[in-house]
């Protein structure tokens, strides 16, 4: 039987300029590491779901991505993460929002999905929840990433609101740094046929206290259902939630008939390009199609299925 297993670590601008062959590897080995666990689950029988948690908690260990230990600092100096599974077998789904020093906030938002009887927990009452199932907390320390540290300290006191910006709903926002992402994510067919989708990112540099992206929202940032696909996307967040991204892939498959392919290139290369929203998402349907889909100048990103084929990248192909 076959599966089928893709992930991200974020999009943005990636070019050559930025990358030397040390970094290279390192990005190479840190997404064939999370792709091997994935895979692992998956060769073995076990879930979409399992795989596409398997293959984040690597990511999230990992500081070169903006998620879990690599997760970007706040305005206020802080690290506060937001995460999100959906199941596309029984539309279950468990997100968390703005939490802070939860070693893998992936594997908090499956215990939401599975304990909390709800979908959507934030703050305090997560963490809460968290302490109660036992999920693992990890002290300020953990998080540290000086590179992080630096960039966000280079611009935390400049005059970056763009009171002028061009789009009123984004009126006093703060452009992205260094205009890359570096969310993480996963999404999987496994040999039953199932998907799943899983989005972890510590947010925006520099976001305001409390400010949510589309990673944790179940329809923007991540989505799943056997009868269309499974979406996880990385990009500027304000722009994804109101393009509603990973749920318009899938209505476009389902109520329009687009094929994976065509559904993924008309929201991230048309309609998101349109608004002025920047990045992309990886996708898998029932057949073990998949797609890897940015409109920046790049996305990190890598896939393995059951035929053998692997494919790790990061600039436009
Ligand atoms: N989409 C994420 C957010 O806006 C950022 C990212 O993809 O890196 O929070």
């Amino acid at each position: 039987m076959a599966y089928t297993l893709v992930i991200h670590g974020g999009a943005g601008k990636i070019t050559p300029a930025m990358m030397n062959t040390e970094l290279e590897q390192q990005y190479h080995i840190a997404l064939s590491l999370a792709l091997a666990a994935g895979q692992e689950v998956l060769k073995n029988g076990g879930s979409a779901m399992d795989a596409v948690v398997a293959a984040i908690v690597e990511l999230e260990n990992e500081p070169l991505f903006n998620a879990g230990r690599g997760a970007v600092f706040t305005k206020k100096g802080l690290n506060e993460m937001d995460a999100a599974v959906m199941d596309g077998s029984n539309l279950m789904a468990g997100a968390v929002a703005g939490v802070r020093n939860i070693r893998n906030p992936i594997k908090l938002a499956r215990e939401i999905m599975l304990h909390s009887g709800h979908v959507f927990l934030s703050g305090n009452g997560a963490a809460e929840f968290a302490l109660n199932r036992g999920v693992e907390f990890a002290p300020d320390e953990y998080f540290f990433n000086k590179q992080r540290y630096d960039q966000w300290v280079e611009i935390r006191d400049s005059d970056f609101y763009q009171l002028d910006h061009k789009d009123d709903n984004l009126k006093g926002a703060e452009p992205n740094p260094d205009h890359k992402f570096g969310t993480v994510g996963a999404v999987a067919m496994d040999e039953q046929g199932n998907l799943a989708a899983g989005t972890s990112t510590g947010g925006m540099t520099n976001k305001r206290f409390g400010r949510i992206g589309d990673s944790p929202v179940i329809g923007a940032g991540t989505y799943a259902n056997n009868n269309t696909c499974a979406i996880s996307c990385t990009g500027h967040g304000e722009y994804f939630l109101r393009a509603v991204v990973a749920h318009d892939v899938s209505c476009l498959m389902e109520y329009k008939g687009l094929s994976l392919q065509e559904a993924c290139n008309t929201v991230i290369k048309d309609k998101l390009v349109k608004m002025g929203g920047e990045g992309g998402l990886i996708a898998v349907d029932a057949k073990g199609n998949y797609d890897m889909c940015f409109n920046s100048a790049g996305m990190y990103r890598g896939m393995r299925n059951s035929e053998g084929k692997e494919n790790i990248a990061w600039y436009e192909s």
